[in-house]
């Protein structure tokens, strides 16, 4: 059966939720630890990784909808030392 338009409005809000919750998770999770910067080498391993991902959209993962792109430095977990991907198990 076919979603409604306001079913459809109510999953987008849903998933916007969800995201923000994840991603304020991982960076409650970064400042607690002291926000460590991952290596220049740790951040291209881990886009390789993510690109070769049936998980990864071209630009966010569809696991934790996080941003997954190795040029935008803020809020973004690829640059961030102390976080892991969140597929079970963890590719990185
Ligand atoms: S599941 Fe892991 S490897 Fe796959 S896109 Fe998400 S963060 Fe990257």
């Amino acid at each position: 059966m076919a979603k409604t338009k306001e079913q459809r409005r109510q999953a987008r809000l849903t998933q916007k939720l969800t995201r923000l919750a994840h991603f304020t998770a991982a960076l409650a999770v970064h400042v607690v630890h002291g926000m460590p910067k991952a290596s220049e080498e740790m951040i291209q391993q881990r886009f390789a990784i993510c690109q070769g991902c049936v998980h990864f959209s071209g630009n966010s993962c569809r696991v934790c909808d996080c941003g997954i792109d190795k040029e935008k430095h803020l809020l973004n977990k690829l640059f961030w030392k102390d976080q892991h991907c969140p597929d079970n198990p963890s590719r990185w």
